[in-house]
């Protein structure tokens, strides 16, 4: 079974339709990259599967591991282990960030019939993971996000996908706002976590980021409906000829 799959996915907001027929299937072991021009809907789809309240599906389906996505609250697909990471990060003061890691990994566990995880054997797992997604240790005793740099909050952002090791993990990445630096961060996180029963989506309005995650497909958001859909050679015409080009097809097409 598809870790993911979107069956025409027509989605309003504020009764106004924004996606018009979405289709998507994701397998295991694949990083699909989802671009398109601004306002084409790309965050549209990414809080839908999220199950941001203010998008209404109004037609279509969503399989998640086989089971009706749609019908998960939000905090159990977290639970079932889609990773969600977003443009915005929010701030949690009074909230250390290794406190919400924590309480992240122990829904999971709950979830699962497990128990919480001892402090020690947390302990131990946060170490190692601080280590492999070098980050500065002392930003796990911080706040969450709070005065965090765009950097900071992309590592944070990441020791909580290592930690978590998602079965999909949904990035929507304005990477206009990043560094180099910073999307080498998400980059370098997306590729680690790697493996032949997970897959990633990457949802981004330039190519920049895919010159560090090799996607295996590219799909091109135009107006609400996959307009393209290629391989990574894909990501690299759109660099070179923009966006108008897909447009033009869609426009002749219909
Ligand atoms: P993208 O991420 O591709 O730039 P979005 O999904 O953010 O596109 O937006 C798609 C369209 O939906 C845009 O026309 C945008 O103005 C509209 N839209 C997005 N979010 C909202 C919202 N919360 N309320 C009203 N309109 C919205
Ligand atoms: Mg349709
Ligand atoms: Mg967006």
């Amino acid at each position: 079974t598809p870790i993911l799959e979107v069956k025409d996915l027509h989605v309003s907001i504020d009764g106004q339709e924004i996606l018009r027929g979405v289709d998507l299937t994701v397998r295991p072991g694949e990083v699909h990259a989802i671009m398109g021009p601004n306002g084409s809907g790309k965050s549209t789809l990414a809080n839908t599967l999220a199950g941001r309240p203010e998008y209404t599906v109004t037609s279509g389906k969503v399989l998640y591991n086989g089971a009706d996505l749609l019908k998960m609250q939000p905090e159990d697909r977290a639970r079932e282990g889609m990773f969600l990471a977003f443009q915005y990060p929010i701030e949690l003061p009074g909230v250390r960030a290794w406190q919400f890691l924590k309480a992240a990994i122990d829904a999971k566990r709950v979830h699962q019939g497990e128990e919480e995880m001892g402090a020690r054997e947390f302990d131990r797992l946060l170490r190692s993971k601080v280590e492999e997604v070098e980050i500065d240790p002392e930003l796990v005793r911080r706040s969450v996000n709070e005065g965090f740099s765009g950097g900071e909050k992309k590592r944070n952002e990441v020791l909580q996908m290592a930690l978590l090791e998602p079965k999909l993990a949904l990035l929507d990445e304005t990477d206009s706002g990043l560094d180099i630096d910073a999307l080498r961060i998400v980059s370098d996180g997306v590729n680690r976590l790697r493996r032949p029963d997970n897959a990633a989506v990457v949802v981004t309005h330039y190519q920049r980021i895919l010159n560090y995650i090799k996607p295996d497909y590219v799909h091109v958001l135009v107006d609400g409906r996959i307009a393209l859909s290629g391989g990574p050679e894909l990501a690299e015409q759109l660099e070179a000829r923009g966006y108008d080009w897909v447009r033009e097809g869609v426009d002749a097409a219909s």
